[in-house]
């Protein structure tokens, strides 16, 4: 069985979304406030912010801050400040997962009432005991698939019912991807033991009630995207267009990223960062513009964006 989102010939992709005009176009960047923007998460927004003014879209700012334990204190007045400085200028009301819990739990209970959704009262040590350990990490064995074995437990984790089939999408850089969710992950975690809600489910939920018709982030969350696609599928909601950006690598061809000590961006050398990023993208600004305004440079390149010209791999890597 292969789950097939295929926009040029609409499989599961929704008509009128297939349709739309280019000025339908809604883009975004979520950043998660549990560090400051560093070249990488950079390199997100500009990528996303120029794929979306190039289609005269409009570019929204979403703050994924659903994982209070990962926060940072001020690390989100710090991302808007940065955006700013780097003339990264969003459009409409800054959106903040933390005020939505409500939506989120909506929707839970619909999935929980559809029995596409289940609690698991499985601790790690358990499942960890039990399960392979595949590409993605640790398969989940389907231990509560029936209901919770420990259903006295007072802290339950609520699972999605995975298919055994396939998703397959088209992304703009990468080409067809596809991934055997229910073989190669299980059934998997929409709302944590610690009554956070889980990233896949929040940002399916929030992508689609906010329009996004294209998501632009980095490769790292690549192997995530079969899990949204199958959530959309199954909340009947259209699925957008993907494009995945190269990821920036340290020295020792690490992910640049704050577990891995990653310099924060300094707001002083906003004209310079903004070079890089459109360097590491492809699309290296021409002389004249060597000492332009961030704003300046987003505009050239918004007008000279090719999404071919993308790296297919990346070749900057960080100073760390
Ligand atoms: N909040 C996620 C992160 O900062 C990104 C979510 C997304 O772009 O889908 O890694």
């Amino acid at each position: 069985d292969i789950l097939n989102v295929n926009h040029s010939i609409g499989v599961y992709g929704n008509v009128a979304q297939t349709q739309r005009s280019k000025t339908d176009y809604i883009g975004r960047f979520a950043p998660s406030p549990s560090g400051l923007l560093h070249l990488g998460s950079l390199v997100a927004a500009v990528g996303s912010y120029l794929q979306t003014k190039a289609n005269v879209g409009k570019w929204l700012l979403r703050i994924e801050d659903l994982d209070p334990p990962r926060e940072v204190a001020g690390a989100t007045d710090a991302i808007l400040r940065s955006l700013e400085a780097h003339g990264l200028h969003w459009d409409e009301n800054v959106t903040y997962q933390s005020k939505r819990t409500e939506i989120y739990q909506e929707v839970l209970d619909r999935l929980l009432n559809s029995h596409h959704a289940y609690p698991c009262s499985c601790s790690r040590k358990e499942i960890a005991a039990l399960a392979n350990t595949g590409e993605l990490g640790v398969i989940y064995p389907g231990t509560c698939r029936n209901g919770p074995t420990q259903p006295e437990r007072e802290h339950l984790s609520y699972r999605l019912r995975t298919k055994n089939a396939f998703i397959a999408f088209d992304d703009i850089r990468l080409g067809r991807r596809s991934q055997h969710l229910h073989r190669d992950l299980g059934d998997f975690v929409i709302k944590r033991t610690d009554g956070y809600f889980a990233y896949q489910l929040a940002v399916v939920v929030d992508d689609s009630l906010q329009g996004i018709t294209e998501i632009v982030r980095g490769e790292d969350l690549l192997s995530n995207t079969p899990r949204q696609i199958y959530l959309q599928i199954i909340l009947g909601y259209p699925t957008p267009r993907y494009l995945h950006l190269p990821l920036v690598t340290n020295s020792q061809g690490k992910k640049l990223c704050k577990q891995h000590h990653a310099p924060a961006l300094k707001n002083s050398k906003a004209s310079e960062n903004i070079v890089t990023a459109l360097d590491f993208l492809g699309h290296t600004p021409p002389k004249f513009l060597s000492s332009a305004e961030p704003v300046e440079l987003l505009d050239w390149a918004t007008k000279n964006w090719k999404p071919e010209k993308l790296p297919l791999f990346a070749t900057f890597k960080g100073k760390n």
